[in-house]
Order: C-alpha cells, then structure tokens, then sequence
C-alpha cells in the first residue's frame, strides 16, 4: 500500500444573492460547486487565482435557485468546446426545479445521502432545509481530507454538524444578522422567508451550528453567502470568531468572508492519498 501527500485546493469564486460557485480540487480532478455566476466570472476568476489549468470533471449543483445554477447550460456548453464535457450532478427534484432555459446537457441524479464517485473524488449530497425541492449541501473527501460548501439553509442540523466535524476546509453560510434583518428595509413576507426554517442561516444559527459541529480537524474557515443588506463582514467575522474561541480552535482556523465579486485566495489542505 503506497501513501503519498497531495494538496487538495479549495477557492470559493463567488459567493452571495447575486451568484455562487466554489472549487474545490487537486491536480488530478476537481469540481465545481453551483454556478450561479457567468461563465466568463468562473473562467475568469479562475485564471485570476492560478486556476486557469485546474480540472474540472462535474458541476455539483446544490439547488435550483439562479444564484446557484443560473450559468449551468452556458458552462456546460464552453466546458464541452474546451474538449471536456462534463456531467452536472444533481437531485431529481433539483433538475426539475431548473429553469429550462438553464438545464444543461449531461445531468446526472444524484440522492442526498448517497454517495458518489468523480475520479478519486468521493462526494456526499447532504439534504439541507431551504425552499427548494431537494436542495442539498456537498462534502468532498480527497484522501483522508475534507471539504464541505454549506449554504441556502433555514436552520442547523445535526446531520450537517456531524459533517462539519470532520472538515479539514469549511465554506459555511453566514446569511444575516437577524437584527439588521428585522430592522431592515425588507417588506415584512421577505424577512419571515429568510429567518424560516426554510429560509438561509443566520450568524447566530451559523455560531450554532459551527459550535455543535467543532472537530479538530477544521484548518480553514470561509463564511458565505453573506447578505449586502442585512449583515456585514465585521459582524459575521467576530460572530466566527467568537465561537472558535469559545471552541478553543482561536488561531487553529483561518477565517475569511468571501466575496461576490471576486474569488478569494485559494487555501490548500494537505492530504493524504493511497
Ligand atoms: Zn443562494
Ligand atoms: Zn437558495
């Protein structure tokens, strides 16, 4: 049995309202997590960061929601005049969900709960609550690392937090602070729709789930999906921080809020590979 190391990459190129899609890889597969921004914005960022060569095998699709998918049937189609088509995973309820005009070629159904395989990559959808019909939350394994993108959820689960607990790379919603929210400019039925339990999660559900789920294993730590309107960097950052203090993890985890429009630095974790 042969061991070896390998750094497994992982850049969030978007992340908010307007538009998601994170990657996550190493040299030999990757994939692309929702492509709620232009094809231009991925391939474009990408090549910013160092990326422009990465592999991309599969799109994972959380849900049906545009900032999530809306790029799907452009990027299949760029993807596929690059000489690498690839399949975009999704749930059934999910690729019913997708606007027709945004359906890609090559959609292949994934069940939350049940894993998959894209090359050596060992993916698991995780159900997640949201107002969609089976949206899901991914977990990428690479070796004996872990990587999970979790947002567009209404409230914390345990599912969810026995995931995190293994994450060595977490890209975790941190929606809004409720405060804001309930002072903000937002018609009445909107508010009830984000802080529902369908809704997305705020920082105070995000330090709880965090907190439930703190292994030992967490090295780096990317809040998304931050609302321009009803939260700021600042608040979610000290709400983060303060639960890794209160978890002992201060200084252990790099923390950083990612950004709508521009890819973050990538972060790479080392892993392990037989
Ligand atoms: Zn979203
Ligand atoms: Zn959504």
């Amino acid at each position: 049995m042969s061991l070896f190391q390998r750094d497994v990459t992982v850049c969030v190129l978007s992340s908010g309202s307007a538009g998601n899609c994170t990657y996550v890889g190493d040299k030999h597969a990757g994939v692309l997590i929702d492509c709620g921004v232009s094809t231009k914005q991925i391939l474009g960022r990408l090549a910013e960061v160092g990326l422009a060569d990465a592999p991309i095998d599969a799109v994972l699709v959380t849900h049906e929601h545009t900032d999530h998918v809306g790029a799907a049937a452009v990027l299949g189609r760029a993807l596929a005049k690059r000489g690498r088509p690839v399949p975009f995973y999704m749930t059934h309820g999910t690729s019913r969900g997708v606007h027709p005009s945004c359906l890609p070629d090559g959609v292949e159904i994934v069940e939350a709960g049940t894993g998959f395989r894209v090359r050596h990559l060992q993916i698991e959808p995780i159900p997640v609550p949201h107002d969609t019909q089976d949206p899901v939350a991914y977990r990428v394994n690479v070796g004996d690392a872990a990587v999970a993108v979790i947002t567009d959820l209404g409230k914390p689960t345990a599912l969810l937090a026995r995931h995190i607990r293994e994450c060595h790379a977490l890209v975790l919603e941190f929606n809004h602070d409720e405060d804001m929210l309930m002072d903000g400019p937002y018609p009445y039925p909107l508010k009830q729709r984000i802080k529902g339990n369908h809704g997305h999660l705020s920082n105070r559900q995000a330090q709880m789930l965090l907190a439930d789920g703190l292994g030992g294993s967490l090295r780096h730590l990317m809040l998304a999906h931050l609302s321009e309107d009803n939260n700021t960097p600042t608040r979610a950052l000290v709400a983060a921080q303060r639960t890794l203090q209160d978890g002992g993890a201060f200084g252990r985890v790099a923390v950083s809020v990612c950004l709508q429009r521009a890819a973050l630095p990538p972060v790479r974790v080392t892993t392990n590979v037989w």
